[in-house]
């Protein structure tokens, strides 16, 4: 027995089954852009831990700012006792963020709870309480972002009762909108919500720039714009859920940028720890101080060393131009998936923005949906020892989320991985 399939054992018996894993193999050992199990099989990283680990597993700079705050202190609890590193946090996710306007920021410990956060924050300051989200949309596992994810199955399904007050709209998803352009598909949005919640009561429009889980659609140009200022024209404050398009993730820093959004607040996570749990809300101040004291916070949200790492990742990301490397990394994959798409008709859209890229399988002839095949190539892709994930509403998705550090040797190691499980 492999000593993978021994902890396989052991798992079975201690670990719940509602937390799955997409391979079977124990990882050892990481660095860059690739993973070691412990049985010594080396693994092509295509997965970057669902988008964190952009600056590569065990990044240098990240290892050594860890190393150095565990040994200064672990923990105080920023809302007991402060320490400087969490306002340079705050400091650089205001610098990074798009807007020139005056901002605050917060800091907590994953995507769901930015996300609940960013829904507190735009309640209490518009003093509305109806939450707009989308179709494919996906925001977190916790109650509130249960309600405000689109899919079932396996993220709804027996766990309500939801959170009430949030209501859906149509996303803009140009494979599958028969042709409805960008400001059109808003229009559609817009329709709904004016007709369905009530321009007056919406606290929030909630919107991810390219969705992940969801299926990475990137929706028509001028769709978000033409929601952000339907937000802004009644009201209601414009959230972009930069989770995992943030930090760099899709050749800008965030990916609202590619189409000169300036949402009101912005969420992150995933990318911005450098693999450390951290995440923040950051956005216009007027806002976020619009909350009292105490209103917000949480025992560990903004933990020292999460916030080192954090410093440490966002440092390596200027340092090594991060931004420029997903362009590049769009720029050799984007051609190389375009090319295995012409002889491949069950490939019915390449799509996505820098490392942030994803195919999307049919049956050839139409756009019906297939997820066996898109099982099929995954399960393919990882027998060769190329980790990718998949995603989408139907599960037809393969999505392609490698470390920005990757190599050029490596990147073209897993497009080949890719190319003979396609072909098959
Ligand atoms: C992953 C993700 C979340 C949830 O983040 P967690 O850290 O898993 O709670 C929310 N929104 C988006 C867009 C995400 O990709």
């Amino acid at each position: 027995m492999s000593l993978s399939e021994d902890l396989h054992k052991r798992r079975l018996a201690a670990v719940a089954r509602g937390v799955g894993s997409v391979v079977n193999s124990y990882i050892d050992s990481a660095g860059g852009a690739t993973l070691t199990d412990v049985d010594g099989r080396e693994w092509i990283d295509f997965a970057s831990g669902i988008a964190v680990t952009s600056v590569g597993n065990a990044a240098p700079r990240v290892v050594q700012a860890v190393r150095d705050q565990v040994e200064r202190f672990t923990h105080t609890c920023f809302m007991v006792a402060p320490y400087e590193s969490y306002v340079a946090v705050c400091e650089q996710l205001i610098a990074l963020t798009p807007g020139t306007f005056e901002k605050r920021a917060a800091l907590f410990n994953s995507g769901a709870e930015a996300v609940e956060n960013a829904v507190k924050i735009a309640r209490h300051a518009t003093g509305r309480q109806a939450v707009v989200v989308f179709d494919h949309a996906y925001h977190g596992r916790t109650n509130l972002t249960m309600a405000l994810t689109a899919k079932n199955m396996p993220y709804k399904h027996r766990f309500g009762p939801f959170a009430p007050e949030v209501y859906r709209a149509p996303m803009s998803y140009p494979l599958r909108d028969g042709g409805l352009d960008g400001a059109e598909a808003a229009r559609r949005a817009i329709d709904v919500i004016e007709k369905q919640v009530g321009a007056g009561n919406v606290a929030a429009v909630l919107i991810e720039p390219i969705q992940g889980e969801g299926g990475f659609v990137v929706p028509a140009p001028g769709f978000l714009p033409a929601v952000a200022a339907w937000s802004s024209a009644n009201g209601a404050v414009f959230v972009a859920d930069e989770i995992q398009t943030g930090f760099a993730r899709t050749g800008h820093w965030f990916a609202g940028e590619h189409e000169g959004l300036e949402p009101d607040l912005v969420t992150t996570a995933k990318g911005m720890g450098g693999g450390l749990p951290i995440a923040g809300v950051v956005g216009r101040a007027d806002l976020m101080d619009a909350v009292h004291a105490g209103g917000l916070g949480g025992t560990y949200g903004g933990n020292p060393v999460a916030c080192a790492a954090a410093l440490a990742a966002i440092e390596t990301m200027r340092e090594l131009d991060l931004v420029a490397a997903a362009r590049h990394i769009e720029a050799v994959l984007v051609p190389a998936l375009r090319t295995l798409a012409s002889s491949a008709p069950e490939v019915a859209e390449v799509r996505g923005r820098g490392a942030m890229i994803a195919i999307e399988i049919v049956e050839p002839g139409g756009l019906t949906p297939d997820p066996v095949r898109t099982a099929a190539i995954n399960k393919a892709c990882h027998d060769a020892g190329l980790l990718t994930l998949t995603c989408g509403t139907y599960g037809n998705v393969l999505r392609f989320l490698p470390p920005l550090v990757i190599s050029d040797e490596d990147l073209q190691r897993g497009i080949d991985i890719l190319a003979r499980a396609i072909r098959g």
